[in-house]
């Protein structure tokens, strides 16, 4: 038996679920163009899948190809994230927008199965059937949301969402919203990712993550990393994720990783991965962030959540980073057996 004081081991707040919809999970994929279609590569032989997988029964090769590399890791779960859909300012559906969709009843399905996941739901707050969708997925056992407001067109200082901002409060849900520069997925409206958009929901009581705390992705996107920092001083439920600090891009620029070390800040970051996103050590080798040592042990390790967990320990990102979002998640409650 594992007594009391023993720390709870380590979560990755941030792992995407991806599907083509094969065997019939109701997720879709648009690797339609050559570009889209090498995109799809890349990201697949980076967490080590093979290009023809896509073609094949894919979903459930790619939940198995994830959960065997969360086993083998450092980590005890990992937070998994639903994809919405685009809607546009009227709530209705843009089809065919938006890279890839995963269900919310598919995620909460394979978290139920699988207790190492966490399940995020993901609910355009534009819907008509919002705030019906969110009583459905918390009594289905969500222990977050997770939106991407630049790609999914979801304004959150808009006051009608306010309801379903207070239904989430009252919840205890969790928001993880992604802020600052996106490379990977189509943006509707750069300016959403502004992490002042999130304050109507701070206000209205809910915990917030911004991803990547608002940081750039490349070199012209407005860099809102400052303001993040501002904004948890005024706002004690803000926190931010170190989620593509390990990428080959520009999110750890100038004082960012010193700043997300040190207090005020180091006591509101959370550790997550971005997987199937490449991780490198690159960057922060080269900025003197961590050892030649460490870099050299860590920066061809085959599996990418324990790769990406080295680099962020080696950087010097200290213990409770990798287990605060244990404290900011929805209370789990029991699934009831089914039948
Ligand atoms: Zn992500």
């Amino acid at each position: 038996m594992i007594p009391d004081t023993q720390p709870l081991p380590p979560v990755d707040a941030h792992v995407h679920i991806v599907g083509t919809g094969a065997g019939g999970t109701g997720c879709w994929l648009a690797a339609d163009s050559w570009f889209r279609k090498l995109q799809a590569r890349l990201l697949l032989s980076a967490i080590g899948m093979k290009p023809e997988d896509l073609r094949g029964d894919f979903d459930r090769l790619y939940v198995e190809h994830l959960l065997a590399r969360l086993r083998e890791s450092s980590l005890g779960a990992a937070v998994v994230l639903v994809q919405e859909q685009v809607y546009d300012a009227q709530g209705r559906l843009v089809a065919g927008a938006g890279l890839f969709h995963v269900p919310n009843d598919y995620v909460l399905a394979l978290a139920r199965k699988h207790p190492e996941f966490f399940p995020a739901v993901s609910i355009h707050p534009c819907r008509p059937d919002a705030l019906e969708e969110l009583d459905r997925c918390l009594a289905g056992g969500a222990v977050m949301m997770k939106i991407l407001p630049n790609v999914q067109n979801i304004d959150c200082s808009d006051r009608r969402f306010t309801k379903f901002w207070e239904r989430m409060a009252a919840a205890k849900l969790p928001l993880l919203a992604h802020t600052g520069g996106e490379k990977t997925l189509p943006v509707v409206n750069a300016e959403l990712a502004n992490p002042h958009q999130l304050t109507l929901p701070l206000e209205v009581g809910v915990t917030v993550i911004a991803a990547h705390c608002a940081t750039k992705s490349a070199l012209f996107d407005a860099n809102w990393f400052s303001d993040f920092a501002a904004m948890t001083e005024r706002h004690e439920n803000f926190y931010g994720d170190n989620s593509a600090f390990c990428v080959l891009n520009n999110r750890i620029r100038g004082d960012t990783v010193p700043r997300t070390l040190a207090e005020p800040l180091a006591s509101r970051i959370i550790h997550g991965s971005d997987w199937p996103v490449p991780v490198s050590g690159f960057w922060p080798r080269a900025k003197g962030l961590m050892s030649a040592e460490a870099h050299g042990q860590w920066r061809k390790h085959p599996n990418l959540l324990e790769r990406d967990f080295q680099l962020k320990r080696a950087m010097g990102y200290a213990p409770e980073t990798f287990t605060r979002i244990r404290r900011l998640l929805r209370p789990r409650i029991p699934a009831a057996p089914t039948r």
